[in-house]
């Protein structure tokens, strides 16, 4: 079958909270974790969206892996390209958006590009060009200390433009968005005249999301470049009713894990609000990990002996000083690196000792472990919080939930854990 939507994310929480709101919207949705191979036929699905861990990569491993991504897409008959990016834009003056979203646009012959990684559901807005997360502009809220995308501008077109050395990029305001999709369509011809192609559009509600997909449809645009709010509007603007399926979630039988590597703001408060409600937790000190000392041992040999009483939570989730301290000690990158590769060790050995859902909190964190416990295609399932649903491993059966993180309510981890049992989501 052809596939309508063929979409590529940036990050594997990204990936999967887009991955919900299209199934949310009535497609039927396969994720792949990276590229599958050419020989690899989706059946029953309408869209495919493949996981890169390429936010953070160098620019052109990125730019290469995206492409690699969409002329897959292309071959499976994809005619319409999604670039699911992060609503609060995660990128630094490299890139990568920029750079992916021109190369794919050339290799996509798109004359112009919608850009907006607006989600009004889980507060991410745009007005005039400006990102704001909750009440907040960007620059002020906790994004502004990401240990690996600081975003210290509110302004996405200048974000964007700092990064994009062929195109021009402009806006498309909110005001103009109000006429709904002509209006949108002659704004994006006045901006082409001007040589504006990456066209960031301000949206504040679903409708305005609605109007840029109608748009999107109706001009049979090749790409959009989207946090995942667009996807939950895009399914409707292409003939797709409200799935009549219920979604899947785990049972409560079975040993269960968090693994948590996000430092924002959101995880931090859920990680206090798991060990204040008697959750059994244990900490990574980062300090330690130029000491070269066998943490992710040290982890399982605190883990095992408790696994059968409750869940166990391994967590490096730290306050953002301290995140500072260990970058000072061991560089960014690296440190990022070692904590994800604990992180990830830990995954491994706990599913070896039988855990049966696993909840990864951090979009890094998440694509290191589910890279390392090789899992190549995710059955989407049950939304726990928005954006985050859980998801069943196509080979192994192993329940996973990937956290973006600075997504989901203060008891998080406590809600996707038990909730199933009452069978309450939906
Ligand atoms: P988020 O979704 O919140 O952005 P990520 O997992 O994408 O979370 O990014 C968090 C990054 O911070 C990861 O690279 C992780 O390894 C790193 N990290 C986590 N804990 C620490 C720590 N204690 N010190 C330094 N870096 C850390």
């Amino acid at each position: 079958m052809t596939l309508r939507l063929g979409c590529i994310a940036d990050d594997f929480t990204g990936a999967t909270d887009l991955a919900n709101n299209l199934v949310r919207a009535g497609m039927r949705v396969v994720q792949t974790l990276g590229v599958p191979a050419d020989d690899v036929v989706m059946e029953d699905a309408d869209a495919v969206v493949i996981a890169l861990k390429s936010r953070t990569a160098p620019v052109q491993e990125a730019v290469d892996a995206s492409l690699a991504a969409c002329v897959w897409l292309q071959a499976q008959g994809a005619s319409m390209v999604y670039f699911k990016v992060c609503s609060t834009f995660d990128s630094t003056p490299r890139g990568n958006i920029g750079p992916v979203a021109e190369a794919l646009a050339e290799a996509l012959h798109a004359l112009w590009v919608p850009v907006t990684p607006a989600f009004p559901e889980n507060g991410r807005t745009v007005y005039m060009g400006h990102l704001f997360v909750q009440q907040q502009l960007l620059s002020d809220s906790s994004m502004r200390q990401h240990p690996l995308t600081p975003m210290t501008d509110a302004s996405l077109v200048r974000v964007l433009a700092a990064q994009c050395h062929a195109r021009g990029v402009g806006l498309i305001d909110w005001p103009t968005v109000q006429g709904g999709a002509p209006a949108v369509v002659a704004a994006a011809q006045r901006a082409l005249a001007q040589q504006q192609s990456l066209l960031v559009v301000d949206s504040i509600g679903p409708r305005d999301l609605g109007v840029l997909a109608q748009a999107v449809v109706e001009q049979a645009l090749p790409l959009v470049v989207a946090g995942s709010g667009l996807g939950a509007e895009l399914p409707a603007a292409m003939g797709f009713t409200h799935s009549r399926h219920r979604p899947t979630w785990p049972s409560t039988s079975g040993r269960s894990a968090i693994i948590s590597g996000s430092c924002s703001a959101a995880t931090n408060a859920q990680v206090t609000a798991f060990i204040a409600s008697g959750g059994e937790a244990y900490a990574i000190d980062a300090l330690q990990l130029a000491q070269g000392l066998d943490l992710a041992q040290q982890a399982m040999d605190w883990a095992l002996p408790r696994l059968d009483r409750s869940p166990v939570l391994v967590y490096a989730t730290t306050e953002p000083h301290t995140v500072r301290a260990v970058q000072a000690q061991l560089g960014v990158e690296q440190a990022g690196a070692l904590v994800e590769q604990i992180l990830a060790t830990v995954a491994c050995k706990l599913v070896a000792a039988g855990v049966q859902r696993l909840v990864v909190a951090g979009g890094e964190t998440s694509g290191a472990c589910v890279q390392a416990l090789n899992m190549q295609r995710l059955r989407v399932g049950a939304q726990i919080d928005p954006g985050v649903p859980w998801c069943q491993d196509a080979d192994s059966g192993l329940w996973i939930a990937l956290k973006s993180g600075n997504f989901g309510a203060v008891d998080f981890f406590q809600k996707a854990l038990s909730a199933q049992a009452s069978g309450e989501l939906a």
